[in-house]
């Protein structure tokens, strides 16, 4: 049984987050979406938040669990069973830190293998930082989100 883990913020999870999972989750048996909780980083919306919001993108496929994790990704790995860590990669701009991340992780756990995909050139230039200043200023985002992440942004700037 091959398990592979997507982690990320997803604060919130953008059209270019959803295809890297559906991709990746036809590669494996399953595929464990780890939204990270990271108390230093402040996010737009609370973990169960993000974790909802997939799980409403994601509900027809069927090998998608979506979970909440803190501490380090080779941990949360291994308390899932996971050997393959999922990561998208956009430009050359995510490229420095992505080979920082390898790099830490590998060291830290050899057998959990780092697998990047490349994001499609139509969200290549699309991150949830820009999602979510388009919507601070009305903006339409459509075509960036699904049709609930899109109204819980307008909703969440509105309050
Ligand atoms: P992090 O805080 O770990 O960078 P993100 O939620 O921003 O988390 O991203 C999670 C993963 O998804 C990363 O591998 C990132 O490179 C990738 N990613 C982000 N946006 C896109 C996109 N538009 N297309 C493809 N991959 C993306």
């Amino acid at each position: 049984m091959k398990i592979a883990v997507y982690p990320g913020s997803f604060d919130p999870m953008t059209n270019g987050h959803l295809d890297i999972l559906k991709r990746a989750a036809s590669l494996f048996d399953h595929l464990i979406v780890g939204v990270l909780v990271n108390q230093n980083k402040k996010c737009l919306f609370s973990p169960e938040e993000r974790v909802d919001m997939i799980n409403e993108a994601t509900h027809d496929l069927e090998n998608v669990r979506v979970m909440h994790f803190n501490g380090l990704l080779v941990d949360f790995c291994d308390k899932v069973g996971a050997t393959a860590v999922i990561r998208g990669l956009r430009a050359v701009s995510d490229y420095e830190y992505e080979v920082q991340m390898f790099a830490a992780n590998y060291k830290l756990n050899p057998k959990v293998e780092t697998i990047f995909l490349m994001s499609q050139p139509k969200y290549s230039f699309l991150s949830s930082s820009v999602v979510k200043e388009i919507a601070f200023y009305g903006g339409h985002i459509e075509d960036m989100v699904t049709p609930a992440i899109a109204e819980a942004l307008k909703n969440r700037m509105k309050g």
